[in-house]
């Protein structure tokens, strides 16, 4: 056994707080990682907060992880001790299933094994990337460049491919107009990925101070959602809407900013599902979609892009002991517009 420090909580309304366990012993094929960075996304404050039900107590977050290798399994080949390397939403799937040939692990038809709060056969629960160290099996561990601050590669784990893969799905570019719903760590990659590949970027925003680093990002245009007259301004504008919000809200109010065959693709998991209004789709053939992560070979590629690009994550960095500060700030939206903890400050 491995003795891991890390953050865990211990109930729904529990502040996370230091946490001592064991991680397996590796096997032939696992990598050992010793955690550098690790982002905090918002699913970790729903899955804390037991938003969806089914949360496992200690539930120690974290899934956008980057590490060094610290030691390999004796059949490990894509991996050396030393690589910096990364580690995303899942570190295991069937292997087997159409998806799962197909690359897109993520859809696996018998389920991904998630890197935090899967339940596995042997009735323990996977403990994610809020600790020191992680053993995962070498297909699932990404290689990541030397090039980029790892700090703000840390994010792309999750909210850089989360965002990469639909707008690669629906080949987003040049002559698009993309409208991004929310400006949080997903927003703000979807913002990024999305000028970079060619297309116009709308930001539609509910804080107004926001304005500025949307435009930095990448945007053209910067929307306050409460201001109806601004969004009247953009109805049947828009190619695709991206919607990256986290909280409950009216999917309607923004279905009629869509072109004709315009797409909305959720990306957000509020925990309380909204109504639809069938005509908002009717009236302009829309289609409303969703896209979860990507798979281990397109995460690698968006990793690989972002390399040749220089794209990375905007972070504050902060102390593992920062992280409940984390939480209720990421909460009011205080953050530009990731926090990553710094794992090599456990202590
Ligand atoms: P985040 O950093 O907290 O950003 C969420 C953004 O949503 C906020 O910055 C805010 O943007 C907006 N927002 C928050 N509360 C709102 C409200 N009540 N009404 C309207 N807008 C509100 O969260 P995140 O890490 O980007 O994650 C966003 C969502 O995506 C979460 O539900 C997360 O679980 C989900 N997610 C899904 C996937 C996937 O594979 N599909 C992957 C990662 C995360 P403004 O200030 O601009 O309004
Ligand atoms: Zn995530
Ligand atoms: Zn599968």
């Amino acid at each position: 056994m491995i003795t891991t420090k890390g953050y865990a909580a211990q109930a729904p309304s529990a502040p996370l707080s230091p946490y001592t366990f064991d991680r397996k012993d590796p096997g032939v094929n696992d990598v050992t990682i010793d955690i550098l960075y690790c982002g905090v996304c918002h699913a970790d404050i729903h899955q804390a907060k037991n938003e969806y039900g089914g949360t496992a107590y200690p539930f120690v977050p974290g899934h956008e992880i980057i590490g060094r290798v610290h030691s390999i399994g004796k059949e490990v080949a894509r991996h050396s001790v030393g690589d910096l390397v990364g580690v995303g939403y899942f570190l295991d799937s069937c292997r087997h299933c159409s998806s799962c040939e197909e690359g897109e692990e993520q859809y696996c038809e018998k389920g991904i094994t998630p890197t935090q709060n899967a339940r596995l056969k042997d009735g323990t629960v996977t403990k994610g990337g809020y600790s020191n160290t992680i053993v995962v099996d070498e297909r699932y561990v990404l290689k990541v460049s030397e090039s980029l601050a790892p700090a703000g590669v840390a994010p792309l784990l999750c909210a850089g491919i989360t965002t990469y893969s639909p707008l690669r799905h629906w080949n987003v570019g040049k002559g698009h107009k993309v409208a991004v719903l929310g400006l949080g760590g997903v927003g703000h990659m979807a913002v990024k990925f999305a000028a970079s590949f060619g297309a116009e970027v709308t930001v539609l925003s509910g804080s107004p101070s926001k304005r500025e680093s949307a435009l930095a990002l990448g945007a053209t245009h910067f929307v306050v959602t409460s201001d109806v007259a601004e969004l009247k301004a953009v109805a049947g504008r828009f190619d695709f809407l991206i919607d990256a919000v986290s909280a409950k809200h009216d999917y309607n109010a923004y279905l009629g900013l869509l072109k004709k065959d315009g797409t909305m693709i959720l990306l957000g998991v509020p925990p309380e599902a909204p109504q639809l209004a069938a005509f908002q789709l009717i009236a302009r053939r829309r289609k409303i979609a969703g896209s979860f992560i990507g798979g281990i070979a397109e995460t690698q590629e968006m990793l690989d892009y972002c390399a040749d690009h220089n794209i990375t994550a905007d972070v504050e960095v902060i102390a593992p002991d920062y992280i409940n500060d984390a939480f209720e700030r990421t909460l009011k939206g205080d953050v530009q517009y990731r926090f990553v903890i710094d794992m090599t400050r456990l202590g």
